[in-house]
């Protein structure tokens, strides 16, 4: 994932008493997401508590007595966030401390949430000056303050009248001491999934981590459902707006992991595809076609298949790097190892799914040279990043990314001292995304329309840029 910094991701589950356990097994089959910190809250139908942390879920777990989380309920988020301190910081701010836990006057509130409201700028900036304090960045207090001010009187009403309020991405789970709610924004930004274990009810960002619990009957969310889930069982509304669909492409081409379903498609085959479509529309003259470790190495099969030019693994992380760390700024050799019987002496393909600020890959051609490739072509299954998305998928600013509205493909290949850099077109990509429910995808950063205006474009960016 050249250049995005990662996401979310939300796990939930109501009916079970090893709900705590079974979340932090959801949170890390979602740790692909991002891996900087995790946090679950629990209910044991009285109180919520919670425990937070920086980190893999697994660390941040390991050797606590999750039984102190005993419950009928709980939720949780892993996050990621950006590599400067700076960013890191405010992105923590933004994500970290969730789930956000609150209390007010009918008991506690937990939140957990994939996405980012596009009006949050202006609707915190009315509730500070009625006199609202915030603690953090994050949408899920700006959500929790909406919910408080509702003249509605169930907790479910008070969810959808604050729903109404907002614009934007957003996969949401909240849970009080009885209720959990989930809910996916009615323009279908990001999945959502049910599931039934044993006789709880799970969500999560993906399939994959229902299916790591053993979750049966699994069920996509439709755009704009609300599952919610008490003592009576679980009931599907659907209280919100309908808006024109726009999934986010990034999801589908690069975010999710392989073996998830995203937006009624399995990612793998879809991936496979862009390769082969990548291939007929960008051949090149070569004698190796490698792919990047990740949501790359489909497309790389793919391109291969269509090409005939042989796929091989001639290039892989070193054992002792983090696969889900950021890469750091140093040697390449300290990530990336490549294989001289593969690559000497060759002209290489390397397929991508993603262009962004580009840093990685200029290190990894410059590895390639130095293992002896004698050429270095690079093909991409999108366009080049052009622009930071501004609903929740943490990626380089306009400063950082390589390439901006009108690069050509020779510059970038200047850039990254490549013989030649291709990238799929929007035209060419579109159709292979598809949709079980329709046509509709955000193309934002990818030089395409916004789906939702961002009110105050700048002021909603800085809230990520660090002001
Ligand atoms: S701007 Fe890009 S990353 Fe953000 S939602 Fe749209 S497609 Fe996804």
């Amino acid at each position: 994932m050249e250049g995005l910094r990662d996401e979310t991701g939300i796990f939930a589950i109501s009916g079970s008493l090893q709900a705590a356990q079974l979340t932090v097994l959801g949170l890390r089959g979602l740790q692909h997401r991002g891996a900087r910190g995790a946090g679950i809250a629990a209910s044991d139908g009285h109180m919520i508590r919670a425990v937070q942390g920086h980190g893999r879920a697994e660390d941040i777990f390991s050797g606590r007595d999750l039984s102190v989380l005993r419950a009928a309920s709980a939720l949780g988020q892993v996050w990621g966030g950006g590599e400067r301190a700076d960013e890191a910081e405010v992105e923590a701010q933004v994500v970290a401390n969730y789930p956000f836990v609150g209390r007010w006057k009918d008991g506690q509130i937990a939140v957990a949430m994939v996405g980012r409201f596009a009006n949050g700028v202006t609707l915190r900036r009315e509730l500070t000056a009625s006199g609202a304090l915030f603690s953090t960045l994050s949408d899920g207090e700006l959500l929790l303050h909406l919910m408080a001010r509702s003249g509605q009187q169930t907790m479910v009403n008070r969810l959808v009248d604050a729903l109404w309020k907002v614009e934007g991405a957003f996969s949401v789970v909240l849970m009080t001491e009885d209720l959990v709610v989930a809910v996916r924004d009615p323009r279908g930004f990001r999945s959502l999934w049910a599931g039934q274990i044993g006789s709880a009810v799970g969500v999560a960002t993906e399939d994959t981590a229902l299916r790591l619990v053993g979750a049966s009957e699994l069920r996509e969310l439709q755009p704009g459902e609300m599952l919610i889930l008490d003592a009576s069982g679980p009931t599907v509304v659907r209280p919100l707006k309908r808006r024109a669909i726009s999934r986010c492409t990034m999801e589908a081409t690069a975010l999710a992991a392989h073996e998830a379903t995203v937006f009624g498609k399995p990612v793998y085959p879809l991936r496979v595809k862009l390769g082969e479509r990548l291939a007929a529309e960008a051949p090149v003259r070569a004698d190796v076609v490698l792919g990047l470790p990740g949501s790359s190495l489909p497309a790389a099969l793919g391109f291969s298949r269509i090409s005939g030019v042989p796929f091989h693994a001639g290039i892989e992380r070193t054992p002792w790097s983090d696969p889900l760390a950021p890469v750091p700024s140093g040697d390449a050799e300290l990530v990336w190892r490549t294989v001289p019987a593969v690559v000497k002496g060759k002209r290489v393909v390397l397929v991508l799914s993603t262009l962004g600020d580009g840093q990685d890959v200029r290190r990894i051609v410059q590895l390639l040279r130095s293992t002896g490739a004698t050429e270095v072509h690079l093909r991409v299954t999108q366009p080049a990043l052009v622009a930071k998305c501004p609903y929740g998928v943490s990626s380089p600013t306009r400063e950082e990314l390589i390439a901006g509205p009108g690069t050509s493909a020779e510059g970038l290949a200047d850039v990254l001292s490549a013989e030649s850099v291709l990238c799929l077109e929007r035209d060419a990509l579109r159709p292979l995304l598809g949709g079980s429910d329709g046509p509709g995808f955000c193309e934002g950063c990818l030089g395409g329309a916004w789906p939702v205006a961002v009110e105050t474009l700048d002021d909603q960016l800085g809230l990520f840029d660090a002001e």
